[in-house]
């Protein structure tokens, strides 16, 4: 079932999302060679909770019934890593790409995004597959208005990162967003011009293209939670979560504060 949000419940989402999108900045602040996936855990746990929220993603029940809640604040997905990666005590190095996803639960509602952060100096190649995914997140939200259909989102997504020879992940797509941080619809990185549920306003969507630089098939760890690409090349992720709202897109996150402190590194 489709909730859709009120004025006063869209700038709830967005206090919750603009929360994600700091505590990325902080993460921004310190990504580096030699730096962990658990520093950046422990510093995004205590930045949410300094701001009187809970980081979502700690504790959420597993899709797999062999896994366990998930042990951590931050999703922290290296190189191969598409998403769900636990943050660990394996230093980055230079060169390595990180996908940190986040989420935030503050007075009753949801926040979610993703970036994929350079790690050092990062091959060309692997940079432009990040160029690339960020520019298919913002021709989907351009897609989203009322009028269009779910899957004008997923054909730009899709478009985009085919026409360039990356694969887009089919097994995993964004999701409706509010006092859960699943909701219906599922929002697919993929599907066809004219299809799908139909947009309006008071819908409120994580787009979140997971796009690789070879095959899209994709792999469990045996942590089950991490998903790989089966041939271990890189995969990049970045997420917004939008509101449809005055009938056109409203992005209710930003990658501004990251983007300033990260400067045009791709
Ligand atoms: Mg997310
Ligand atoms: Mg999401």
């Amino acid at each position: 079932m489709i909730i859709l949000k009120t004025e006063e419940e869209i700038e709830l989402l967005r206090k919750a999302n603009l929360l994600v999108s700091a505590t990325l900045a902080e993460i921004a602040k310190i990504v580096r060679p030699g730096v962990t996936t658990r520093q950046l855990d422990t510093l995004a746990e205590q930045f949410i909770r300094d701001h009187g929220a809970i980081p979502t993603f700690k504790g959420f029940p597993a899709s797999f019934k062999d896994a366990g809640p998930f042990p951590a604040s931050i999703c922290t997905s290296v190189n191969h890593v598409v998403i769900h990666g636990i943050p660990d005590d394996k230093p980055l190095c230079d060169g390595d790409i990180v996908s940190v996803d986040c989420g935030t639960f503050l007075d009753g509602f949801c926040g979610d995004s993703c970036y994929t952060f350079c790690v050092g100096e990062v091959a060309p190649e692997v940079r432009q597959l990040l160029r690339t995914t960020k520019e298919s997140l913002y021709r989907g939200i351009a897609a989203a208005f009322p009028g269009n259909r779910l899957g004008d989102i997923g054909a730009a997504v899709q478009q985009h990162c085919e026409a360039q020879g990356y694969g887009v992940v089919r097994e995993f797509v964004g999701h409706g967003i509010g006092r859960e941080m699943h909701e219906d619809p599922a929002v697919p990185n993929y599907g066809h011009r004219g299809s799908g549920k139909a947009l309006k306003n008071g819908l409120c969507i994580a787009i979140e293209p997971m796009i690789t630089m070879g095959s899209r098939e994709v792999a469990l760890l045996p942590d089950y939670w991490g998903v790989t690409t089966r041939d271990l090349r890189p995969a990049a992720h970045f997420e917004h979560t939008i509101a449809i709202h005055n009938g056109k897109p409203d992005i209710l996150s930003t990658f501004e504060p990251i983007e300033a402190i990260e400067g045009k590194l791709y």
